[in-house]
C-alpha cells in the first residue's frame, strides 16, 4: 500500500479512474505477501471475495455510477466479525474450523459501500485480553518493535493498519480494545457510543459494553469509516434508533470555547514517564487552540477496573456457555454428553478464557450475586452519575488512553493483573456507554507512539472527531509509519 496515502484520498483517485480498485487491492496483499509473515497481522485472506468487490468498484468507476463513500478501500476485519462463508473463529480452538453462516451487519454496510475485505485478523481469544498473546492461531507483532505486543484484543486489526498492509479495519471494543491498540501502534481508533453500531453478527463477550469499532491512521479516514458502518439496525435489540449525522461535513470546523476536562485519577501520575509527559504537552496544544482547562475527579474510577472484570466475565460466562460442542465448533466426544461438553470446553477454550468464565460464573452464583454482580452494578451507575456531573461542566474530559507504551511480547503475559490494569484509562467508557478516541499524541523515548483519549457524552462523536482534528492538526501526528517495515 502507499503508506503515505489517506484512505479518503485513496478512494477520491479510485473514483477519478486515476487508480484501479483491483491494482489497489493487489498493492495491499502484495504488502500482505512481504510483511504479514513477520507481523501475523492476518488469521486468514479472502482473496476471492475482495477481488469480486474490486471489479465490481472498477466496472462502475468505468461506466461512471456513483461510487459509495470509500468504495474500493481495502479494509481488514477483526475474526470475532461474521464474513458469510469465511471462517469466525475468534482465534480459539473451539472455533478453528467454524464457517459463518450470514453476514454481521457490519459487514453487510461495507459490502453494501463496496470495501474489498482482504482478510480475519488475529485477537486475543474471544477478545479477552491487552496484548493479542491469548490467541490460539498465533502472535501478532507490534510493527513499530517487533518484539513488542501490539495491544490488544484487537492488535490484528491494528497491526495490519500500523504496518501499512491495509488503510482501515475494524475492531471490537469491550474495555479498550481498539483503543488501546491504535494507541499502541500509533493509529486512530474509536469506541462508539453504546448502541450506535449494530453488534449484530459480531460474537458476544459482554454485551452490554461491546461495540464494533473503526481503525484508520488519521481522524478523517476514522470518522467516514464510522459513517459507513454506523445505524439503527433491527436485529440488534440495542440498537440506537436515530439519524447518523454526516460526520465529515463538519469536521474542520473550529472548536470554539472548547472546555477540557483533566482527571485527577488519570492525569498521567503512576503512569509512564514520557506517558505522562506527552500529556501534559497534549494539554498545552490544547491551550494554544483556545480550550479553557478543568481538572475534575471522578472517585468511582478507582472501582472501574475491578468492576468490569465481574461485569465482562459474569457476561462472558453467560456468552460463552452455547460452545458447547454440539451447537458451534470443535467437538470433542465423551461417554456421555455431559463428558463431551467438558472435554470439548477444556481441549476448546485457552487458559484466560478459563479463567474468565470460572470467574463470571462464580459472582453470579447464588450467595455471591448481590456481593459482587449487584455492587459491580452499583459502580457502574454511580460512574454513570459522576461522568453526567462532568458534562454539565465540559465539553470532553481527555486522558492518556494507556499508562504505558507498548510492552515486550511476554512481558506480562504471566501476571493478569498487570495486564488488567493496562486498561485502567478505557474500562469506564464501556461501562458508561459514552464515545471515547484515541489520537496519537507524540512518541516515548524508544520511539514507540503515545496515545491521547477524548471522551464526550452520549452521541457526541461529531465533536470527538472535530476536537480530534484540530489537535491532529495543530500537531501533524497523523498517518504514523514505523520505520522499521518500510525497508520491506
Ligand atoms: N483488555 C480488556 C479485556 O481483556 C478489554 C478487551 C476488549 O475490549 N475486548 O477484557
Amino acid at each position: 500500500m502507499n503508506e503515505h496515502l489517506s484512505a479518503l484520498s485513496l478512494h477520491e483517485q479510485i473514483k477519478s479512474g486515476e487508480r484501479s480498485a483491483v491494482e489497489v487491492l493487489e498493492a495491499s496483499y502484495k504488502r500482505i505477501d512481504a510483511v504479514d509473515q513477520q507481523v501475523g497481522a492476518f488469521n486468514s485472506l479472502s482473496r476471492e471475495l475482495a477481488m469480486q468487490t474490486a471489479e465490481e468498484v472498477d466496472r462502475k468507476a468505468k461506466a461512471g455510477d456513483a461510487l459509495p463513500l470509500l468504495a474500493g478501500v481495502p479494509l481488514a476485519v477483526k475474526d470475532n466479525i461474521n464474513v458469510q462463508g469465511y471462517a469466525t473463529t475468534c482465534s480459539s480452538k473451539i472455533l478453528q474450523d467454524y464457517l459463518s453462516p450470514y453476514d454481521a451487519t457490519v459487514t453487510r454496510k461495507v459490502k453494501e459501500h463496496l470495501l474489498p475485505i482482504v482478510g480475519k485478523t488475529n485477537l486475543d481469544e474471544f477478545a479477552m485480553g491487552s496484548s493479542t498473546e491469548n490467541s490460539a492461531t498465533k502472535i501478532t507483532r507490534n510493527p513499530w518493535d517487533l518484539e513488542r505486543v501490539p495491544g490488544g484484543s484487537s492488535g490484528g486489526s491494528a497491526a495490519a493498519v500500523a504496518a501499512g498492509e491495509t488503510l482501515l479495519s475494524l475492531g471490537s471494543d469491550t474495555g479498550g480494545s481498539v483503543r488501546q491498540p491504535a494507541a499502541l501502534c500509533g493509529l486512530v481508533g474509536l469506541k462508539p457510543t453504546y448502541g450506535l453500531v449494530s453488534r449484530y453478527g459480531l460474537v458476544a463477550f459482554a454485551s452490554s459494553l461491546d461495540q464494533v469499532s473503526p481503525f484508520a491512521r488519521n481522524v478523517k479516514d476514522t470518522a467516514a469509516l464510522l459513517q459507513v458502518i454506523a445505524g439503527f439496525d433491527d436485529r440488534d435489540s440495542t440498537s440506537l434508533k436515530l439519524d447518523i449525522p454526516n460526520y465529515l461535513q463538519s469536521i474542520d470546523k473550529p472548536v470554539d470555547q472548547l472546555k477540557i476536562g483533566i482527571i485527577s485519577e488519570l492525569n498521567g501520575d503512576g503512569m509512564q514517564p514520557e506517558v505522562a509527559a506527552a500529556f501534559q504537552q497534549a494539554i498545552e496544544t490544547f491551550k494554544k487552540l483556545g480550550a479553557k482547562v478543568h481538572t475534575f475527579s471522578i472517585p468511582s474510577i478507582k472501582y472501574a477496573v475491578a468492576s468490569y472484570y465481574i461485569l465482562a466475565t459474569a457476561e462472558a460466562s453467560s456468552n460463552l456457555a452455547r460452545f458447547d460442542g454440539v451447537r458451534y465448533g470443535l467437538r470433542v466426544e465423551g461417554e456421555n454428553i455431559y463428558d463431551t461438553y467438558c472435554k470439548t470446553r477444556a481441549e476448546g477454550f485457552g487458559p484466560e478464557v478459563k479463567r474468565r468464565i470460572m470467574l463470571g460464573t462464580f459472582s453470579l452464583s447464588s450467595g455471591y450475586y448481590d456481593a459482587y454482580y449487584g455492587k459491580a452494578q452499583k459502580i457502574r451507575k454511580l460512574l454513570k452519575n459522576e461522568f453526567d456531573k462532568a458534562w454539565q461542566q465540559v465539553d470532553v474530559l481527555i486522558c492518556p488512553t494507556s499508562p504505558t507504551t507498548a510492552f515486550k511480547i511476554g512481558e506480562k503475559k504471566d501476571d493478569p493483573v498487570s495486564m488488567y490494569l493496562s486498561d485502567i484509562a478505557t474500562i469506564p467508557v464501556n461501562l458508561v456507554g459514552i464515545p471515547a478516541i484515541s489520537i496519537p499524541c507524540g512518541f516515548d523515548n524508544l520511539k514507540l507512539p503515545i496515545g491521547l483519549q477524548i471522551m464526550g457524552p452520549h452521541l457526541s462523536e461529531e465533536k470527538l472527531f472535530r476536537i480530534s482534528q484540530a489537535f491532529e492538526t495543530a500537531t501533524g501526528l497523523a498517518n504514523l509509519t514505523p520505520a522499521e517495515l518500510t525497508a520491506v
